[in-house]
């Protein structure tokens, strides 16, 4: 298999369903330990994504994931908007000029976006957020050898559920201190369904 166009859609049509189902229990974590609007910024901005890319023709991967990055940056306030803006615009980089997307070429694409995650952040591993998700995904796709045998969806559910562990660091719920112990991190839910819709498009 090779990464297409119709694939990264599919991917965002994916992720969108799985952030519209569940915009209300992003935001209930979001007010647990932040603000409460998580689940409508993810909501707004990918619902955006899904009628821009729709709506135009693409013939490169890159070219699409521009659009989703351009859409998340415009469309999602907040922390999580520049974040997964960032990450969506370093696999886009990343990609430009390729034909074909093999194997490798992807991994490193998500390795650049994460990269970009944590230095638009300045986060690092351990401090609640969701670089404690695309962190082990980067990993877990490193080992994997190609499409066929990725086995993200776990990876992306334990160190989603990892979270819960963690004393926040970064962001809003940083002000909590160890109050924010007990709680998921709601970027690291939202990211958990977006590397699970990947997971279901590579696996079909
Ligand atoms: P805001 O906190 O501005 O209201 P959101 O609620 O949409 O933005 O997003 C909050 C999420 O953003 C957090 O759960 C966390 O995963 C992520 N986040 C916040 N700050 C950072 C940061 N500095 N680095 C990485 N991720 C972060
Ligand atoms: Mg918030
Ligand atoms: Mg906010």
């Amino acid at each position: 298999m090779e990464l297409q166009v119709n694939h990264v859609i599919t991917w965002m049509e994916k992720s969108n369903e799985k952030i519209q189902t569940n915009k209300d229990f992003l935001s209930a974590l979001d007010r647990a330990i932040g603000d409460g609007d998580h689940g409508i910024n993810m909501a707004r901005g990918f619902n955006e994504v899904v009628t821009k890319i729709k709506e135009t023709d693409y013939s490169t991967v890159s070219d699409v994931l521009k659009d989703v990055s351009m859409t998340l940056l415009s469309k999602v306030g907040g922390a999580s908007g520049p974040l997964y803006g960032t990450a969506f615009l370093k696999m886009s980089t990343s990609l430009k000029g390729r034909e074909k997307i093999d194997y490798s070429l992807f991994v490193n694409a998500v390795s650049e976006a994460l990269n970009g995650i944590k230095m638009r952040g300045k986060a690092s591993t351990g401090e609640k957020t969701l670089v404690d998700v695309w962190e082990p995904i980067v990993e877990q796709l490193q080992k994997d050898s190609d499409f066929e045998a990725v086995t993200i969806e776990t990876t992306a559910k334990n160190s989603m559920e990892a979270t819960k562990a963690i004393e926040a660091k970064k962001g809003r719920a940083a002000y909590l201190g160890e109050r924010s112990v007990g709680h998921l991190d709601p970027g690291s839910v939202s990211s958990y369904y977006i590397f699970s819709a990947l997971s279901e498009v590579i696996k079909e």
